[in-house]
Parts: structure tokens; sequence; C-alpha cells
């Protein structure tokens, strides 16, 4: 993966058994096209990624192909920031959480980094691992329920930063399988509804990483591998991504429904103007969401991103998924 922003879409296995009338979506290579139920494609719905997964692909495929690299580069010190965007019951939570057969992509992520630093010698490993969401612009933390409606800070030994939240340090995968174990039903607490939580905030589970060479000469003086590392990987499920209108709701699913079309639009505008980068040396709006703000540090410079659209196949989403597929082409 040479560039920076790799886009994939993943079209998950129908779950209605319902019967369509008129169109599907057909995956061939890197493309994906709608198509009329007899064959032909209909013209100008056709779309081509760095990978389109089709409904028979793993979760350990995803990773392999679309994210290992940027959990790889984490570890060699390069922020890197991996999300998963799309509808309600697009399959965005099977992507990053898995299934117990076919573990997603933050567990995968997890014993990767483990294995991976334990193979390096020379290196001091320190990892803190943090998880938040964001719900109408609150950010919460989910491994303490008290910490609620957390501020956003800058400082120059910190960078930017949400204080308060808390951090553990970590010393293998399963401790960090269980806090999220523990996260999760955090973030279900007060909520009659878990799913209906889920799908309206944000969630953002954080590894920091931090190594030091560790070298067998004590000499103050400091050789490359002296130096100290720290990157920021970022793991994101977004919030479903469908327009609020069709809901049909008033009152507080209007006003969740607006925060997250104002977020997922600010993250669509970041992440277009970084992928066009080279060609123009824009302003790039992070402040206009706390999303992409405390995704700042890990997005823009020498940082990593991987981009995950997932799309429900079945026609009654066919809107939507057009929907999906212009957010995953504008991230191109
Ligand atoms: P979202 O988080 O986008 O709202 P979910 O991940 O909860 O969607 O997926 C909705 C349903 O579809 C769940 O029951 C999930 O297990 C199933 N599902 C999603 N993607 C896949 C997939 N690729 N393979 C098998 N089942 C899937
Ligand atoms: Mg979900």
């Amino acid at each position: 993966m040479a560039e920076k922003i790799c886009v994939a879409v993943r079209l998950r296995p129908p779950v209605s058994q319902e019967t369509s009338s008129g169109t599907f979506w057909r995956v061939e290579d890197n493309r994906i096209s709608l198509h009329k139920l007899h064959g032909t494609p209909i013209s100008g719905i056709s779309y081509a990624f760095d990978y389109v997964f089709d409904e028979t692909c793993s979760n350990a495929k995803v990773y392999e192909l679309l994210t290992k690299d940027v959990i790889h580069a984490a570890v060699d010190g390069f922020n890197g920031t991996a999300f998963a965007y799309g509808q309600t019951s697009s399959g965005k939570t099977f992507t990053m959480n898995g299934s117990p057969n076919d573990p997603g992509i933050i567990h995968r992520a997890v014993n990767d980094i483990f294995w991976k630093i334990q193979m390096i010698s020379d290196r001091e490993f320190l990892i803190r691992v943090s998880y938040m969401e964001i719900y109408n612009e609150e950010i919460n933390d989910l491994f303490a329920v008290e910490n609620q409606k957390l501020q956003i800070h800058e400082s120059l030994e910190r960078g930017i930063f949400v204080a308060g939240l808390r951090e553990e340090i970590v010393n293998n995968a399963e401790q960090v399988i269980k806090l999220l174990e523990s996260g999760e039903v955090n973030r279900h607490f007060g909520e009659t509804n878990m799913n209906v939580r889920s799908s309206r905030s944000h969630t953002i589970f954080r590894m920091v990483i931090e190594s030091k060479g560790i070298d067998s000469r004590s000499s103050g003086d400091y050789s490359s591998s002296d130096a100290i590392r720290v990157s920021v990987l970022n793991l994101v499920d977004l919030a479903g991504s469908e327009r609020i209108a069709k809901t049909g709701a008033g009152g507080v699913r209007l006003k969740e429904g607006k925060y997250i079309n104002k977020s997922l639009m600010v993250l669509g505008n970041v992440i277009n103007k970084l992928s066009n980068g080279a060609k123009q040396r824009a302003h790039i709006p992070y402040r206009d969401s706390k999303l992409t703000r405390i995704l700042q540090t890990a997005l823009g410079g020498n940082a990593k991103t991987s981009i995950i659209c997932t799309l429900a196949p079945e026609e009654v989403h066919v809107e939507e998924t057009k929907g999906t597929l212009l957010f995953a082409s504008r991230a191109k």
C-alpha cells in the first residue's frame, strides 16, 4: 500500500429474503456496478476502488489486504486511522468487531501489534489504549462512565488531546480485549435500545504506541534507534450514514441525525482534501467537527488511512448504497 489513503467497499450478504424486482450490485475485481436484473449495466453507476470485497469475503481477508499495513506502520512509528463508514445494518460493526469465528479488524490489529512488538528486540514498547464515543457532538469515555462531555484541548507537549479521557497501559492482547468488552457494556449504559445508540454514535478505539531504542552502549549520545517514537492508531466505527428523513423521526432522532450528517460531511471534506493533497494546498477543516478534530493528528501528515465503506445489497437500500459509493469515491 503505497498510497496514504486506501479505499475499499464491502458488500455484505443479503439478510432478508427480498425478491428483487429491478436491480442488483455486481462485483468484478475492484469494480462495483449496478445492473438490471436481466444483466445489463445501468450506465453511470459503476465505481472502482483499491478493493471491492464481495459478500463471500472474510474479515481475515479485509484485514490482510486493507488494514494490515496501517497497523504495521503504526508499530514503526507512523500514525494511522482505519474507518468503517456506511448506513446502519450494512456491516460496519461486523467489520470492526467481527464474529466469534471471524474476528474483526480491531481484534486482529491488537493481536498483530503485540505479536509484532515481541519480535522487535532492540526497542522497548509502551502501549496505552482508550475508547470513546461521540454522541451528539459530546465525547464520552467508554472506559469510565463518569467521564462524560469531555473537552478537546491542545498543548505543545501533548498535541491535540481529549482532557480527562482514561488511558490504560496494556501488556497483552487479552487485556485489551477484556477492556473493550467492558467498554461495550458502558456504551449501552442507560440505553433501552443498544442498537439505536450504537448506530447514532461514532466510536473511536485508540492505541498509542510508544517505543524507545534499547542500546547496549550506555553512552550519553543518541543513535537513531534511541529516539523515542510515538504513534497514534485510531480504529473507528462511524455512526450510520443514512439520511434521517427515511426514519421519519422528529425530536431526539432528528437532532442526532443532524449531528451525524454534519460530522460525516466534515469527515468527507477532510478526507477529500487530504486525498487531493498534492493538487490543492487547501485549508483542511478539521475543526468543523469533534470527530475530525480528534482524528486530526492521525489523518494528515505522514499518517496512513484505510477506509472501508460497507454496503447493504438489498434493493430497498439502493439509494443509500449510492450515497455511500459517492462518499467512497470522494475519498479516493
Ligand atoms: P452496522 O454496524 O453497519 O449497523 P452490522 O455490522 O451490525 O451493521 O451488520 C448488520 C447485520 O448483518 C449483523 O447481523 C451482522 O452480523 C450481519 N453482517 C454484516 N456484514 C456481514 C458479513 N460480511 N458477513 C456476514 N454477516 C454480516
Ligand atoms: Mg454498528
